[in-house]
């Protein structure tokens, strides 16, 4: 009689060592899902910050394709910018506004000036780069020649 209920007391003590075990597990896989799940979403907020942050070091000094630009604002987009035909030459624009001022005033908006040669070219034709490290304005290059001669002295 006196071994029966201790046995019982015995499995009693078992199970709640159980419960405990398995609320420890809860607990834990919980925890390790709430972080992959915040992981996630700090991933997904701040990946193009993160990336346009990179660019606008990392392409200092390096030819900036014309996708990554407006035309019209000639700064560095976080995003993609829209390729428009005009005139027969390809242009790239952040919004409908900038392809729709560059249109509006083709002959200011639609030229630049070499920062070293002082040529006017049209900005569909040159080659871009950015002004200064860590920052998004653009210059416009005639040639290579130019290009490599404006990041020799910076
Ligand atoms: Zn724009």
């Amino acid at each position: 009689m006196k071994k029966k209920r201790l046995s019982k007391q015995e499995l009693l003590e078992k199970q709640k060592l159980d419960n405990k075990k398995f609320n420890r597990t809860m607990l834990i896989s919980f925890s390790i899902l709430l972080f992959s799940l915040l992981s996630v979403l700090i991933f997904y907020t701040y990946w193009c910050d993160t990336r346009f942050a990179w660019r606008k070091i990392a392409w200092f000094k390096h030819e900036v394709p014309a996708n990554w630009i407006c035309m019209n604002g000639n700064n560095l987009q976080i995003h993609k910018s829209a390729k428009a035909e005009y005139k027969g030459e390809t242009y790239y624009f952040c919004s409908q506004a900038c392809f729709n001022h560059l249109v509006n005033h083709f002959n200011e908006a639609a030229y630049a000036t070499d920062p070293v040669s002082g040529d006017t070219l049209l900005k569909a034709n040159a080659l871009i780069g950015l002004k200064k490290r860590n920052k998004t304005e653009v210059a416009y290059f005639k040639n290579k020649q130019n290009f490599k001669k404006y990041y020799e002295s910076k």
